[in-house]
């Protein structure tokens, strides 16, 4: 099995720099890329602001100055060459774009050693759309993270058909090194298992609510009292945005999701109400 002992993220933007933390953390040598020298001020931003986080969350291992040691073993880097030549595993967190992407494999492929295996933690595509521009269909497959992933700690591992079964276990080796816990999916999905299961949710829950069968406070009341959950959809729409709740509705053919995205943005979000974030959306916080 290959071993995995440096790690370079490829687009240091909210994921990616979860990501790229959350392993130096952990204690890998970790490079950070991204396009030019301003994304990279960002990318130093949120790593300072994470590592506050980790203090603050009391995560294992914060008290003993792992938090610091992560922020001196992190290193940025707008040379992608110069980025990849040392890396074991490069995860792959750039904007939701295929052929942007695409590009990026292609690159890699020249810059990056042969031993390097590449992962991608795009949330909607499948590696089977990616993998003909890695040049290295069997070293290639999807390592997906959740957003706050030191608290939603699972990492979704999928690969395609092509994927060396020694470089799906090293992966997830690696997840779980990194403190993840591993989601080993079995066969290619769009949506991988939690959205898969997240998205129908979601969706019942926005029929309830426009054909006036319930109000959002009983249907969260229903579902948290009955499976034990601590959260109903509607709170976990509040958390995962109404912004991105409302991209996500608009970009659907269906009928009720076209329903849903004008009901979002008529009553939520043209008064500024986006959920968790700006203090407001289906609940006050
Ligand atoms: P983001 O826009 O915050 O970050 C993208 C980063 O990529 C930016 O820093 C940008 O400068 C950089 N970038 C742009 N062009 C690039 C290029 N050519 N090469 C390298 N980097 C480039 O986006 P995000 O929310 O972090 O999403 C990134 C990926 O992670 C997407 O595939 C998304 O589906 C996936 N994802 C996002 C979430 C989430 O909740 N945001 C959760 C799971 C997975």
């Amino acid at each position: 099995m290959p071993e995995i002992k440096t790690l370079t993220v490829i687009g240091a933007g909210v994921l990616g720099s979860q990501i790229a933390f959350q392993a130096a953390f952990h204690g890998f040598a970790v490079t950070a890329y991204d396009v030019d020298a301003a994304a990279l001020d960002a990318a130093r931003a949120r790593f300072t602001k994470l590592a506050g986080i980790y203090r603050a969350a009391n995560l294992p291992g914060a008290a003993d100055g792992n938090a610091e040691a992560a922020l001196d073993k992190l290193r940025l880097n707008a040379d992608l060459g110069d980025a990849v030549a040392n890396a074991d595993l490069v995860i792959e967190a750039a904007p939701e774009l295929l052929e942007l992407k695409r590009d990026i494999y292609r690159n890699l492929a020249d810059l990056a050693p042969a031993r390097t295996i590449f992962a991608t933690n795009s949330s909607t595509l499948l590696p089977s759309d990616l993998k003909e521009s890695t040049g290295r269909p069997d070293r290639f497959l999807a390592l997906h993270y959740a957003n706050n992933i030191w608290a939603q700690n699972i990492a979704e591992v999928m690969g395609t058909p092509d994927t060396a079964p020694a470089v799906f276990d090293a992966v997830v080796e690696f997840a779980r090194n990194s403190g993840l816990e591993p989601i080993e999916i079995k066969k290619e999905r769009a949506g991988y298992v939690l959205n898969s299961l997240l998205v129908p949710l979601l969706n019942a829950a926005a029929g309830l609510l426009l054909q006036g069968v319930a109000s959002p406070e009983t249907i969260d009341k229903t579902w948290r009292i009955s499976t034990g959950a601590p959260s109903g959809p509607f709170q976990i729409f509040d958390v995962v945005g109404l912004g991105t709740a409302y991209n996500i509705a608009a970009s659907s053919p269906d009928a009720g999701s076209q329903a849903f995205a004008k009901y979002l943005k008529d009553t939520y979000i043209d008064k500024g109400k986006l959920g968790v974030a700006t203090g407001e959306g289906f609940y006050k916080y």
